[in-house]
């Protein structure tokens, strides 16, 4: 579980490195954002490093950061972060959100049109004004109109991925309470969508003043919006809304099928309620003559009662659920214990923050049976890509560490990259060597339909291709997926018997769950892969587990479900 303190010393770290860049300081932003990396994704709560007085051992923490975090801790506060706030207008920090604004684009706007914030720079670009500037064009301005209103577009919506820990410790903290009887999250937290808007809990409470109480003191909470004894608001320091309701015990398992959602999905039921004269509502399934309750305490009941299978929350979306429940033809959706290994991840040999034997071990606790090293090749210079040469001396490393550690096999792979014209950055002669390649598009992101998609066929037809990585490229709130014929994609997969892959780094979840079940749909094997940075990565599984779940795919339509020599087969 990731700890308040630690999301707090990193989303500080990562602003001084904002700051920086916006001062044209080199390399020290990308020390700081590497450190903050580090520090968010730990596991450990950062003042157990504190109390040791070893923060230095923390990856990418050298004595200045260390001696920061130090000040953050024991003040609360930065002095060094106050100060270089000083030398910019907030706003211009705010601006750095924006897709395809660096910050040498916005300290010239600031200077040559003191553009200061969002607003002042949707009025100039409407206005015509930035196209005067050397640099830019009358391109530009539409550019920065369509990444403002996207921008706009994304500041409603938080990631799962960042919410989800957020929630359950909430709920977790609940639970515990003795006045807390039963506790659900609903929403779309419980359908487990990408996104979320805000979160909702339910609970039943013999008692639940004590219960509010608790939750509108709950150190999470910035705000309180709202204080009642079934319903209280708090807005967290993360600006995520969370509604807490107290539900009567008989009527939970309605409330609960009401608030989970979708709306889509709810209307379809009701209207099938209707159809036998009840009338469906968060208070029960009712008979409306005979004003009987026909099912409320238990959630299962209701589907049951409406003559449905059960319907996992992660398919309450109405796309055919609700017909697929009516024949008794529903998934049988996977589970994260269904995996037996983790084909995508990153080491120190690229842009990792763990070494092959770490992450080897990590999985291992994890109860995986084997897991693909797949470090970026020579091309993505930014990544410290691999050479051949280098892939070699991998490869070597990856045969010892494979003697050495017990119960897990690590396969050697690589992520090469495909270029304009669909060729690797790595040689077939190499390529015929690893257990496994992942090939993924990293550039060139606004090509055409037409030359997207043949650079993606071109790739797939090398005969030593396994697997597309994050095949639309999309990424969460920042980047709309590259334009790309699926159809063709899943069409030329099916045929030469590549897997696409279902990325499960929070922010790309690519394929969606849609395009997942396109893919099944097709009969294209998926591989759920965390493209871990770090070996707390690993755990991202779960949220491809859910976008999975979502796409209805089942254990067979994922890859590595298989064992180690059933996948080999494949491969
Ligand atoms: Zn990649
Ligand atoms: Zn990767």
């Amino acid at each position: 579980m990731r700890s308040v303190l630690n999301k707090k010393v990193a989303d500080i770290l990562f602003e001084i490195a904002d700051l920086l860049e916006l001062k044209g300081v080199q390399f020290k932003p990308r020390a700081y954002r590497r450190a903050a990396q580090n520090i968010n994704n730990f596991s450990e709560d950062i003042t157990i490093f504190y109390e040791n007085e070893n923060l230095e051992d923390i990856e990418g923490v050298g004595k200045s950061i260390a001696l920061k975090i130090k000040e953050i801790i024991e003040t609360g506060s930065l002095k060094y972060l106050k100060e270089l706030r000083q030398e910019f207008p907030q706003g211009l920090q705010e601006m750095m959100d924006i897709q395809g604004l660096g910050p040498k684009s916005l300290m010239k706007l600031y200077n040559e049109l003191n553009i200061q914030n969002i607003d002042e720079l949707e009025k100039a670009a409407k206005n015509q004004k930035i196209r005067s500037i050397e640099g830019f064009g009358e391109k530009s301005e539409e550019n920065i109109l369509k990444n403002i209103e996207m921008y706009k577009k994304y500041q409603e919506r938080f990631l799962l991925g960042d919410i989800l820990p957020i929630a359950e410790n909430i709920e977790k903290k609940l639970a515990n309470l003795k006045e807390v009887k039963r506790i659900d999250l609903a929403g779309s937290i419980r359908r487990k969508k990408e996104t979320i808007g805000d979160v909702d809990i339910l609970i039943i409470s013999p008692n639940p003043n004590k219960v509010m109480d608790f939750f509108t003191e709950l150190e999470e909470a910035k705000r309180v919006v709202s204080k009642g004894h079934t319903r209280s608001t708090i807005i967290t320091v993360e600006n995520l809304q969370v509604d807490l309701r107290v539900v009567e015990k008989e009527s939970y398992g309605s409330a609960l099928q009401y608030f989970t959602g979708s709306k889509e999905h709810n209307i379809k039921l009701r209207s099938i309620a209707l159809k036998k004269n009840w009338k469906l509502s968060e208070y029960g399934l009712i008979d409306k003559d005979l004003t009987e309750t026909i099912a409320s305490e238990n959630e299962a009941d209701i589907y049951k009662a409406l003559g449905l299978d059960y319907i996992e929350p992660e398919l309450r979306e109405d796309r055919g659920e609700i017909e697929a429940a009516q024949e008794g033809k529903l998934p049988t959706l996977i589970k994260l214990d269904d995996i037996k290994g983790d084909l995508h991840m990153h080491t120190k040999w690229s842009e990792g923050s763990n070494t092959i034997e770490e992450m080897a071990q990590a999985a291992k606790e994890i109860g995986y049976q084997y897991i693909a090293i797949c470090d970026h090749a020579e091309t993505l210079q930014v990544a410290s890509g691999l050479s051949s040469k280098e892939i070699r001396e991998q490869m070597n490393e990856i045969d010892e560490i494979n003697k050495k550690v017990e119960g897990i096999t690590i396969l050697s792979g690589i992520e090469a990259n495909i270029d304009a014209e669909g060729k690797l950055d790595v040689k077939n002669e190499v390529l015929k060597d690893l257990d496994i390649v992942v090939a993924s598009i990293h550039s060139g992101f606004k090509n055409s339909e037409e030359i997207m998609t043949t650079r993606i066929l071109n790739a797939m037809h090398n005969d030593y291709v396994n697997i597309i990585g994050h095949p639309t490229g999309r990424l969460l709130n920042k980047r709309e997926p590259y334009e790309v014929n699926l159809s063709k994609i899943f069409e030329t997969a099916a045929d030469l018997g590549i897997f696409l892959e279902l990325n499960a780094f929070p922010d790309r979840l690519d394929l969606s769950d849609v395009n997942c079940r396109a893919a099944k749909d097709n009969d294209i094997l998926i591989t759920i892969n965390t493209d871990s940075h770090h070996k707390d990565h690993l755990r991202y599984m779960k949220y491809g587990i859910a976008t999975a779940r979502r796409g209805w795919l089942e254990k067979k339509d994922v890859a590595n479900t298989l064992i180690l020599k059933e996948l080999k087969k494949l491969l």
